[in-house]
């Protein structure tokens, strides 16, 4: 028995110190309660250390390039410019040194004690974390994802994006697997600055989800930007060649000569081996943790969110997540997750920015909506010269005049779009939309004097 009369070691042991249970552990460390937080690596998780954050850095530096492109049309010579991978990479790894720093700090002043080791699961109350075991009242699963690969001759040559985010020098030609977030935002990066990109998309299209004006959209202007599309296109096997490059046979039979093989086909829960079945909790097919409305699994005192429980993959929701489970759990606070209307973006270049319904989703939920689309060229390519185009376009369900739906592809589409979301969030109606005075000269007023919907197409994206 603790000091404090609990017959346990701590009130909460969390496994995974990721964005969620970071989030969890420092909320109910403030509201008095005893946390531990067991964690394998480093503190930070996928966003900080692998994910979000080191590759928005990429994004930034490889944006550059195409600021210096632009500055011509702006009067600039600049002579001489040339990019250093590696000097990025290092501040890079400077910045995520700083903000795991941060997390270190942040579960300090909230109390958390940090279990170094891997923790794993013995039963109800007990994690074990490097042989040995801690007791707590609750306990909070917060193992995030991994990159998943399919499994194919040759598959240990290619790279996944936590290796991606670490290259000792660019390659000359990359060879993306993958149409999803991943693939497209890293084909960007390498794009601009300076490799040869590949992208190999199985399906018709890249961005399988997202609205299909977007995916158009975004995929005709990568390739504009020199990026290729294989399209219907799998990978049979890859070889590594003697000169260290890497030879990729298609199921069409055809062969092409790559310098890096990165897949990003997905991510998996991270709940292997972590004696979670044998405690009683339950997994999906996929391995996902199942949880209900409280967060909690089938283990009345075991709770679960983010990435492991494989719904809604992003770091907001899971930060989100974790503030709930701590009002719930540790300040009386029943508080339940909206998952309505989550906002995110791509970033890709141009980065795409989203909230709410795709087309296809509203028409299937509604039946009749009203959907208005803007294309046009952003006024800073009127000088800079360059051929990228903007889209944005809003979806209206009929009868009530609610926007359910706004999406962007962009220069600012994930800053501009966050304003959008809460306009949707409140129940915005076009009406409200078109009542607001637009912010002169920029691209977001658009959403605000978008005047005639489209007329209703011969075959509605209903599929
Ligand atoms: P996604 O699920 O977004 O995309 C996976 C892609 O891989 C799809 O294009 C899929 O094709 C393809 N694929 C799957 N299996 C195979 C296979 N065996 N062979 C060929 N292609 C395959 O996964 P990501 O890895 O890109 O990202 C994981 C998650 O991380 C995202 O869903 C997102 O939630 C999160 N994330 C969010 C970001 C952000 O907010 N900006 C950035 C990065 C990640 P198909 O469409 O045909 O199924």
């Amino acid at each position: 028995m603790s000091a404090t009369g609990s017959p346990y070691d701590f009130d909460l042991i969390t496994i995974g110190a990721g964005s969620g249970g970071v989030r969890a552990s420092r909320l109910s460390g403030a509201m008095g309660a005893r946390v531990a937080i067991v964690e394998g690596t480093r503190v930070g998780g996928t966003c900080v250390l692998r994910g979000c954050v080191p590759k928005k850095l990429l994004v930034y530096g490889a944006h550059i390039a195409h600021d210096l492109e632009d500055a011509a049309g702006y009067g600039w010579t600049i002579d001489g410019a040339r990019h250093d991978w590696p000097a990025l990479i290092a501040a890079k790894n400077q910045e995520l040194e700083r903000l795991e720093g941060v997390y270190h700090r942040l579960l300090r002043e909230a109390g958390v004690t940090l279990l170094e080791g891997r923790g794993t699961v013995v039963d109800a109350h007990t994690v074990a974390v490097d042989g040995k075991t801690y007791t707590a009242e609750r306990i909070l699963l917060a193992m995030g994802g991994w990159p998943t690969l399919p499994d194919i001759p040759g598959i240990e040559h290619a790279i996944t994006s936590n290796e991606a985010l670490d290259l000792k020098e660019l390659p000359k030609r990359v060879t993306i697997v993958g149409g999803g977030f991943i693939a497209v935002e890293f084909a960007g990066i390498f794009n601009a600055l300076g490799a040869e990109v590949t992208l190999v998309i199985r399906a018709a299209n890249i961005l399988r989800g997202f609205d299909e004006d977007v995916r158009q959209t975004l995929s005709h202007e990568l390739e504009k930007s020199g990026i290729t599309i294989r399209r219907d296109c799998q990978v049979r096997s890859i070889e590594k060649t003697p000169a260290g490059s890497y030879s990729i046979r298609y199921a069409m039979g055809e062969e092409a000569e790559t310098d890096l093989v990165m897949y990003a086909t997905g991510r998996a829960p991270n709940t292997a081996n972590l004696g979670l079945e044998e405690a009683g909790v339950k997994l999906n097919e996929r391995g996902a943790v199942l949880i209900d409305e409280a967060l909690t699994t089938s283990v009345p005192s075991i709770f679960a969110l983010g990435d492991v429980t494989d719904r809604i993959t992003l770091t907001p929701v899971a930060t989100a997540e974790g503030r709930c489970f701590a009002e719930r759990q540790f300040n009386n606070r029943p508080l339940v997750m909206d998952y309505e209307n989550v906002p995110s973006a791509v970033f890709s270049m141009p980065p795409i920015g989203t909230v709410g319904l795709t087309e296809t989703q509203a028409r299937q939920r509604f039946g009749a909506v009203d959907v208005y689309i803007s294309r046009f060229k952003a006024m800073k390519h009127t000088l800079s010269g360059r051929d990228e185009r903007t889209l944005m376009k809003l979806i209206v369900e009929k009868t009530s005049d609610k926007v359910v739906g706004a999406h962007m592809v962009g220069a600012d589409a994930p800053e501009i779009l966050q304003g959008v979301a809460i306009a949707l969030k409140a129940g915005a109606t076009k009406a409200h939309f078109d009542a607001t005075i637009g912010i002169h000269p920029t691209s977001a007023e658009e959403f605000c004097t978008m005047r005639e919907p489209l007329p209703e197409p011969d075959n509605a994206h209903t599929e």
